[in-house]
């Protein structure tokens, strides 16, 4: 069975509960979205087919015990679920980046989701499949880009009207250049908002350059 990955690399990771855990990351190729402020528009198209026990070797390379699999949407090729089994079978903590757009059911339950919601600035919002919050375990996250105080507003209306928080943590991030992460802190702390803020480690350490 093949995948089209764009990148594997070794880093930080940037983001979520396991931030700062040194991690395989796994870039699958190709999205169906187009979200306004996408920072991996890289990985839509090209990559290289690859098995998934080559891939288990290049993840096998490097000295981590975290693997997460991001894209683009991973789950956009069919094979990433069982790429995502053969990694948890190989003893790794993997997670799973994705979009909110695919079906998460059939996911391993050994894999951590982080899962978006895509708020209005995205210019995605129509694709959140909304059935997924009822897929999500404790131990997968919501995340929410926000690019103004609309996305913010809308963030805190989807929270509190499905509970978001007593099914996972939940982070709000500002989507870089669009609003400011002061601002975005505020908020949150003027409501009391039940979720986690966080700015991207990576992009703190290294820039917006691809590989880190
Ligand atoms: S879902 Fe992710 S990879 Fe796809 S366009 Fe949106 S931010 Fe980019």
């Amino acid at each position: 069975m093949a995948l089209r990955i764009t990148e594997i690399f070794y880093s930080l990771q940037g983001e979520a509960s396991r931030v700062g855990l040194p991690t395989v990351f796994v870039r699958l190729t190709g999205c169906p979205l187009r979200c306004t402020w996408c920072d991996t528009t890289y990985s839509f198209s090209g990559g290289e087919m690859m098995e998934i026990a080559d891939i288990l070797a290049v993840v096998a390379a490097h000295p981590a015990h975290q693997v997460c699999v991001t894209g683009g949407e991973p789950l956009a090729q069919k094979e990433c679920l069982p790429l995502l089994t053969a990694l948890c079978d190989a003893g790794y903590d993997v997670s799973l980046e994705t979009s909110g757009a695919f079906d998460i059911a059939p996911v391993d339950p050994r894999v951590s989701c982080i899962m978006d919601l895509k708020a209005p600035d995205s210019g995605e919002a129509a694709k959140n499949l909304w059935a997924n919050l009822a897929h999500l375990k404790p131990r997968d996250e919501i995340k929410i880009v926000i690019a103004s105080r609309e996305d913010y507003e809308w963030a805190r209306e989807v929270v509190h009207a499905h509970g978001l928080d007593a099914r996972c943590p939940v982070l709000l991030s500002p989507a870089q250049g669009s609003v400011e992460p002061a601002a975005l802190a505020g908020w949150i702390l003027e409501d009391g908002l039940p979720v986690r803020f966080q700015l991207q480690l990576h992009k703190l350490l290294w820039g917006n350059i691809q590989g880190k």
